[in-house]
């Protein structure tokens, strides 16, 4: 999904919930769509019908999308994709939920799907892609020596959790990769390189961008970080913290086994902390960690800057907001 500033919300059911007659549903296909505005329209009724929220990217390449139902409705969801010959080979990740976690249902038109933004070089996954790997392969792939795990997501989502040891580029948009490859080549140079997200998606474009840059040994973790989460072999282990996901859940966990730990820490007070907030002052409005305590001490600010500036009613131009927002990143 295209990243966008979450609201500081609980991760209460992020855990193994079973109790609610919800679902969530995460997924996505590659595939030609014709012409994408009739499809959204198309879908979109659909959608509408089931009462189904969420967010839906649609583009000539095909659809991404995470939704919340009632479990009738997201299962004849899943039936009407699946019997669609197009998209018959669509594969869904399901979370049980109590309730919405959607706000409300958001079905867009995009040039692509996911944005590498790579214009007259972009290419399709079903063409060049890496190598899937499942759980299982995944899991002894890490053991390689001369294996460097690449984490596919933002700035923000691997620093809530990410895999031991794996490189976690400091960029904000998906679309800064192909800038962050180029800057880091010698340390890929002749390495394995595993690549995940959360959902598999963004991997089928960067294990495949990648090869296109002439990386030969390229594999993607298959179903990412949330099929890895659920494979009953592997149980998540060797990821660490939580994993980002674009609801309102914002985190959910990945690691069932004994060598699960959490490894966000309040900014102020250094307590272990895995609840995003945003910074009060509304020109940083970073996302932060910070405990209740510390909140409630001395409010919701990256620091004493961020509080002053806030109290004296300093306003910030879009500029000047992306580089304290970068800043406030930088020094937690
Ligand atoms: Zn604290
Ligand atoms: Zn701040």
């Amino acid at each position: 999904m295209s990243p966008s500033r979450p609201p500081g919300l609980s991760i209460e059911h992020a855990a193994g919930s079973d109790q609610g007659a919800f679902d969530i549903l995460l997924y996505y296909l590659y595939f030609d769509i014709e012409d994408p505005e009739l499809y959204a329209d198309q879908h979109r009724s659909l959608c509408e019908t089931l009462g189904l929220r969420g967010r839906i990217l649609i583009g000539k390449e095909g659809i991404n999308g995470t939704v919340s139902g009632p479990r009738e409705a997201t299962d004849a969801y899943q039936n009407a994709l699946r019997e669609d010959p197009r998209s018959a080979t669509i594969e869904f990740k399901v979370d049980p939920s109590a309730d919405h976690v959607f706000p409300k249902l958001s079905i867009k038109v995009r040039e692509e799907i996911v944005t590498l933004g790579l214009g007259a070089k972009d290419f399709s996954p079903n063409e060049t892609s890496g190598t899937r790997l499942s759980p299982t392969e995944w899991h002894s792939a890490m053991q390689d020596e001369n294996a460097v795990l690449i984490d596919g997501r933002n700035n923000y989502e691997s620093d809530l959790g990410r895999f031991r040891g794996a490189l976690c580029p400091d960029i904000d948009n998906f679309r800064d990769f192909p800038q962050w490859v180029e800057e880091n080549r010698e340390q890929l140079e002749g390495k394995k390189l595993l690549t995940y997200c959360t959902g598999g998606i963004r991997c089928e474009k960067l294990s495949g961008f990648l090869k296109n840059e002439g990386f030969d040994d390229v594999y993607q973790l298959e179903g990412g970080i949330v099929t890895y989460g659920k494979d009953e072999e592997v149980k998540g282990d060797g990821f660490d913290g939580l994993c980002y996901v674009f609801d309102e859940r914002v985190g959910v966990e990945v690691n069932h086994t004994a060598s699960h730990r959490l490894i966000t820490e309040c900014r102020a007070c250094g307590k272990e902390h895995s609840e995003y907030s945003n910074c009060a002052w509304k020109s940083c409005n970073a996302r932060i960690f910070i405990c209740d305590t510390c909140a409630a001490e001395s409010g919701t600010y990256c620091d004493d800057e961020c509080r002053r500036n806030d109290e004296a009613g300093i306003v910030l131009t879009k500029e000047e907001q992306v580089a304290r927002r970068a800043q406030a990143a930088h020094s937690k």
